[in-house]
């Protein structure tokens, strides 16, 4: 077998092994990725029935009936897999959009006065704002680090 020709075999056969649970387990993005590539997929299969049919139109014979069905199949299973992640694609778009909604009053939140990093006198311990534009401590008057 040819490196080409197992190469194909094996994303054939990745792409088929999807099941409606792993679709279940995916991300938006990946959700999105993976309709694409589908449908990708189903447009691959109709080409190949097209050239099925125009080979055997050129050679004068019916074409492989068994081989079309064959890809019928396949594109069925393929627009199954759609309809799963598109399902689910509506599913995560109404969490997303609560999602959304939460991260929003989250940043309107007003900013708490511990944002003010307090700073401490290496020698005595005196406490002094950051926000304080002293260098030196108020208590014993020795000069605060990181000034
Ligand atoms: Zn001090």
């Amino acid at each position: 077998m040819s490196f080409l020709k197992k190469l194909g075999e094996t994303v054939k056969d990745t792409a088929s092994s999807v099941s409606a649970k792993s679709i279940d387990l995916m991300e938006t993005g990946k959700l999105k990725m993976k309709k694409s590539q589908l449908e990708g997929g189903v447009k691959d299969k109709k080409i190949e029935i097209g050239e099925l049919v125009y080979q055997a139109h050129k050679q004068e014979v019916t074409p492989d009936e068994f081989a079309l069905n064959g890809i019928f199949e396949e594109i069925k299973e393929l627009e199954n897999q759609i309809s799963v992640v598109e399902e689910k694609l509506r599913k995560e778009g109404a969490q997303a959009e609560e999602i959304e909604e939460a991260s929003q009053s989250e940043v309107e939140a007003p900013v708490e006065a511990d944002d003010v990093t307090k700073v401490f006198c290496a020698y005595c311990g005196q406490e002094s704002s950051s926000e304080s534009e002293a260098r030196f401590c108020t208590n014993c008057g020795k000069p605060i680090s990181g000034r």
